[in-house]
């Protein structure tokens, strides 16, 4: 099988690209061919629409049923899988008799799968595939009752981005491959099915069976299913939030800003395409911030702090309505296009809604944490454009898509003017609105719009390192925060007053690397961090008390770990006690306590590394 695929459409594409001098010679000429990440051959035969219908089995941790595919071309079509129980194909011209056809499932590759390769009989216009899902599927999280806040119901959650679909749907799952979808899902008569789709049974009393319809086209990784004891709750005309019971209120409250938030991005950034913006706050073993599932963004619990302080990841998901799901990355290796242009439009709608001090305190401190990761990683993954050539996807998760991305298009901003960049971004939206791009593309695309351009974009984007030309953010809250620090430092009185989470996690990591004890218990007499609902402000905490092995905070950190499963708390957590001998031997009883409540991605990273 052949996994990288060489062709002459990637040639094709650049060359296009780099002669092209006005915006409508520049279409997105994408290929799957370039899309190493899946085993896809959309040149001779590609899905346009998928239909799905799956029984969830929580006793067997398995989806079973059917996917019946759109296809047009000819030959043999190849989808990607993973783990999947393949038990019959058939073909049909018409969508009504189906036929069986050859199939052959390919060997297994550690990272990609295993290719399904399918022949079409002539005339072939759909195909249906008959599987079962494994129940170590990578995508599905199946929780038990006590993973869930509400301890009584098991629950189900999909996680696609970035090539996990294909462990629960047998598709072409490469984001260059845009498709729409139906769904029916069966599940036990009181719990709710929801998906990134039309969700009608938002006031109706649950029934066990629920159909779903995404009529716009999107890449496969946004493909997202949560199925339990979830209830919904409105919050503004276009807005709502799904949870389960015990998270209801709280995450309600939490989100009262919604609508404006949508309002606020619809100003800035042109029309929301997909009609409702809901939130599903997932259950605590959720293991990434949140994944901007179309329609219905999944979030953590972590999130819900009482305060409203951490909502900027909201703003972050719903940017994603534009740059991410709107516009998509064609391959794994452009990621930086979905990312670098979510975080500058979360910026944005950051500083329309609370005003550019906190926007530009929020960017100040992911600059200083992108420089500190940058300096840990090898130059090859310095780079906005990254080669991820026979690596995981997941390897390109760095804050160098995010951070770096989002601060070369403000550094576009600042010499172009914000009017100007303004008008470039929406147009930007619209002209590739449903379509995936590459880097490439976005490039000939920029040179054609802002010709007058001075940057130099290529060392941006191929280059290792931040350039000269990186825009300098100065925090005026981090900076009060600073004056206050060497109050604290020289044992003077420290104003804190009106300060902001953001601000607060500014001045425990600039506190001192030789803490004492007596310190750390001041500053948990004076400031109450040990009893701080605020997960940011905890988890930092806590690598303090476990540095400083500070007494009075280690039952907290054993609650945190039982109940949080947000891989970016938790790993740094038990890297930072796996330090010293008795720290490791703490952190493994730690974890083969809490890690069946991790998500499987999460507790397989943290026991790579506690085996270290
Ligand atoms: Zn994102």
């Amino acid at each position: 099988m052949r996994i990288f695929v060489e062709s002459g459409i990637v040639t094709l594409t650049f060359l296009l690209a780099s002669c092209a001098p006005k915006i409508e010679e520049v279409r997105p000429i994408v290929s799957i061919a370039e899309d190493s990440h899946s085993y896809a051959r959309p040149g001779d035969a590609r899905v346009l629409a998928i239909e799905l219908d799956l029984s969830v089995d929580f006793e067997k941790k398995v989806l079973s049923g059917s996917v019946t595919h759109t296809i047009e071309g000819k030959g043999k079509i190849i989808l990607d899988t993973k783990d999947l129980k393949i038990s019959g194909v058939g073909a049909s011209i018409d969508g009504q008799a189906y036929k069986p056809t050859a199939y052959k499932l390919g060997a297994t590759d550690k990272i990609l799968g295993s290719p399904l390769e399918i022949t079409l009989p002539e005339g072939t216009k759909f195909i249906k595939v008959a599987y079962d899902t494994s129940p170590s599927s990578v995508a599905l999280q199946w929780l038990s009752p006590k993973q869930t806040a509400g301890k009584i119901s098991p629950y189900l959650y999909s996680q696609g981005e970035p090539i996990y679909t294909r462990s629960w749907i047998p598709l072409q799952d490469s984001p260059s491959i845009r498709i729409t979808y139906k769904a029916r899902i069966r599940t036990q008569p009181n719990f709710f099915a929801v998906m990134s789709a039309t969700n009608d049974q938002r006031t109706a009393a649950p029934t066990g069976d629920y159909s779903f319809t995404m009529s716009q086209a999107v890449p496969p990784y946004l493909i997202a299913l949560a199925v339990g004891e979830i209830q919904f709750r409105t919050i503004g005309g276009r807005t709502g939030v799904y949870t389960e019971k015990a998270m209801l209120d709280a995450s309600a409250r939490e989100f009262s800003d919604l609508d404006a938030m949508v309002s606020a991005a619809e100003r800035l950034f042109g029309t929301y395409r997909w009609e409702r913006y809901d939130v599903l706050v997932a259950p605590p073993g959720f293991p990434i911030g949140g994944m901007e599932n179309p329609r219905l963004t999944f979030a953590t619990p972590t999130i819900i702090t009482g305060d409203k302080s951490l909502v900027s990841l909201i703003a972050h998901e719903l940017a994603h309505s534009w740059s991410g799901n709107l516009v998509t990355n064609a391959t794994w290796s452009d990621f930086w296009l979905n990312e670098g242009f979510t975080v500058y439009v979360e910026r944005r709608i950051q500083e329309e809604l609370f005003g550019k001090q906190r926007s530009e305190m929020e960017f100040a401190i992911e600059i200083a944490e992108l420089k500190a990761e940058m300096a840990t990683l090898p130059e090859k993954d310095q780079l906005l454009y990254v080669d991820l050539k026979g690596r995981d996807p997941e390897e390109g998760v760095t804050l160098v898509p995010y951070i770096k991305g989002a601060l070369m298009l403000r550094a576009i901003e600042e010499e172009i003017g914000r009017e100007k960049f303004d008008a470039f971004i929406r147009a930007y939206f619209d002209h590739f609105a449903f379509q995936s791009i590459t880097t490439a593309t976005f490039e000939a695309y920029l040179k054609a719009q802002v010709p007058e351009l001075k940057l130099d974009v290529k060392e941006w984007i191929y280059k290792p390192g931040m350039p000269a030309s990186t825009p300098k953010i100065n925090s005026l809250l981090l900076n009060a925060v600073d004056e206050e620090l060497g109050n604290w430092k020289k044992n003077k009185p420290v104003n804190t007053r009106d300060w902001l989470a953001q601000q607060w996690l500014h001045f425990l990591r600039g506190l001192p690397a030789d803490l004492n004890a007596s310190q750390m218990a001041k500053l948990d007499a004076d400031y109450q961090f040990t009893k701080s609902k605020n997960s940011e402000i905890l988890d930092v905490w806590l690598m303090l008390a476990i540095r400083h092995k500070y007494a009075p905070a280690q039952a907290a950190l054993e609650t945190f770990l039982g109940s949080v499963g947000r891989q970016k708390f938790i790993k740094p957590l038990y890297q930072e006690l796996a330090k010293t001998a008795d720290g490791k031997v703490r952190a493994k009883a730690l974890f083969s306590k809490n890690k069946e409540n991790y998500h499987p991605i999460a507790a397989s990273l943290i026991e790579t590394l506690l085996a270290k």
